[in-house]
């Protein structure tokens, strides 16, 4: 064993440092710096390099972590970065955003009694590196195919079966109705977790490998779903999810409840610098209000977060279960009540009051009852606990579900399961249609980007394996 490794016991957990809430506060940068090269090598360093690495087993992508922790440690970056994205496409993007607590470093195996290697922000240490260093290059595929594979959606799952069908010789175009590529990357994940440099430059190589991008492109709108098929060998669909779940409690049409996203898609364009007129006029800002976030999952934090960026006068999230039991980062919550956002657990709305435009919230109390059907305690209003709270903007982030692609793409055959994914062969990942395959959250559900990639990367696999057996028919 290397004399640079095994040194948990005597070098402690750090992390990179944080910038404190109140710099925070004056703008959407992130909030974590980066390791320096000597801070990466000694956390690199704590690895104990498992024969059985459960780091590894637990992360979605097989990441092959001892081997980049020990690279790291012995300096050896160059070889550390070609390692990491053998396995994943964008570490720098997965080192800062994935919830490594509840994945990799969740399952380290010194955790229990030594803190865990802090294995997310070594894997974001070594990839910045290498774009700061220039070992990042754009793809040249050994030969050039004729084939050619038309991607529905550039976030992270069509992203990363792009690149690896790119490797591979095709003719990759990827069809967004967004004006920029990234998907959630860059619409849904905020600044703070996430700066949009860094998906840009992911997205310039791979349109600096000669993959076509054809934004503001919406299949269903600009083209049906049998009309791009016409135009390439096969296709994948990967368009995430995002249709919000609603609520019906009485007064939710008033003016100034507004869903997550599209509070969270304008606060993205404006830190890209575009004009966005419902933050022009103040009706997405939450500048002065009194804002309420319903929910508890990692879009809730990434709205709370935001609206206290924009200087709201107070930001509540309501969340009907308790700290223990909320989906959402533990992280992000500790964040959040730094920068000054108030949680009120165990807290539901009964009603939204005002006459045209929301001026409160009713909210009663909750207390966990019996496990329901998945296990998780069931929360139940408490009789007689209501109780009020002002409130000018009131965003609802309660999850995303499929919107109805059969009937979007025009593709009332393209089959899909009861909650409106797409159903594929599990072990091609192609749908009912002869060469139409699909990938991420439009198949798994509301999810997260690691998954995102890793669906992406399978996908490329057997589409390739797909051509080749329409080759060789050919032949
Ligand atoms: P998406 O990223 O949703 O990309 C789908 C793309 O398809 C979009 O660009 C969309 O414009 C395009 N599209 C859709 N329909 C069409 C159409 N008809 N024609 C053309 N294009 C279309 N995960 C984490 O791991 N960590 C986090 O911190 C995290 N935070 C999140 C915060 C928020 C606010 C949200 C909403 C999600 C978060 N997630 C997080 C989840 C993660 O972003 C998703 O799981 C992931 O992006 C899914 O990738 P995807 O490629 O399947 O879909
Ligand atoms: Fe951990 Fe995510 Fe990196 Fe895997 S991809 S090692 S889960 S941070
Ligand atoms: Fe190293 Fe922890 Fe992985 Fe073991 S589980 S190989 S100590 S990072």
């Amino acid at each position: 064993m290397a004399d640079e490794l095994l040194k948990f016991v005597s070098i402690e957990q750090q992390m990179p440092s944080k910038r404190e809430a109140e710099s925070r506060l004056g703008d959407f940068r992130e909030v974590y710096a980066g390791f320096d090269p000597k801070g990466a090598k000694q956390q690199a360093s704590r690895c104990s390099q498992c024969g059985v690495p459960f780091c590894h087993i637990h992360c979605p992508l097989g990441n092959n972590i001892p081997d980049w922790l020990k690279l790291t440690a012995e300096g050896r970056l160059e070889d550390a970065y070609e390692m990491a994205v053998s396995t994943n496409n964008m570490p720098e993007i997965c080192g800062r955003i994935c919830p490594q607590d509840r994945l990799c470093e969740g399952n380290c195996v010194i955790e229990k009694d030594f803190d865990a290697v802090t294995i997310g922000s070594v894997e974001k240490y070594i990839a910045d590196t290498a774009w700061d260093k220039g070992w990042v290059k754009p793809i040249t595929p050994v030969t050039e195919r004729d084939q050619s594979v038309g991607i529905i959606g550039a976030g992270p799952a069509g992203l990363a079966a792009a690149e690896q069908l790119r490797i591979a010789g095709y003719q990759v175009h990827i069809y967004d109705r967004h004006d920029r590529a990234g998907g959630l990357l860059v619409y849904g994940i905020p600044g703070f977790k996430l700066e949009k440099d860094v998906v840009g430059r992911r997205t310039g190589r791979l349109e600096q490998s000669g993959i076509h991008f054809h934004l503001d492109f919406e299949i269903g709108h600009e083209a049906t779903l049998s009309e791009i098929r016409d135009k390439h060998d096969a296709l994948l669909i990967a368009t995430g999810v995002y249709r919000a779940r609603s609520l019906k409690t009485p007064g939710v049409g008033l003016e100034g409840i507004r869903e997550a996203l599209d509070y969270l898609i304008a606060a993205n364009k404006r830190d890209f610098g575009d004009t966005v007129p419902e933050l022009e006029n103040g009706n997405l800002d939450a500048a002065g209000k009194n804002v309420v976030v319903i929910g508890g999952g990692d879009t809730a934090m990434d709205c709370v977060r935001t609206a206290v960026r924009q200087g709201a006068k107070s930001v509540k999230c309501v969340y009907r279960r308790d700290r223990a039991n909320m989906p959402g980062s533990a992280r992000e919550v500790t964040n959040a009540e730094e920068e000054g956002v108030e949680f009120v657990w165990l807290s539901g709305p009964e009603a939204f009051l005002g006459d045209e435009k929301i001026d409160a919230v009713r909210a009663y109390q909750m207390r966990l009852g019996a496990p329901d059907g998945t296990g998780r305690q069931a929360p139940e209003p408490v009789p007689d606990s209501s109780y009020s709270m002002d409130c000018d903007l009131a965003i609802l982030a309660l999850g995303f579900e499929p919107e109805n692609l059969p009937s979007l793409f025009g593709a009332p055959e393209l089959r899909v399961t009861r909650w409106g994914t797409v159903t594929v062969d599990h072990d091609s990942m192609m749908t009912n249609l002869e060469g139409v395959f699909a990938a991420g959250d439009i198949v798994r559900g509301a999810s997260l980007v690691v998954w995102a990639i890793r669906d992406g990367r399978d996908a490329a696999v057997s589409i390739q394996k797909f051509l080749e057996q329409q080759k060789a028919v050919a032949a």
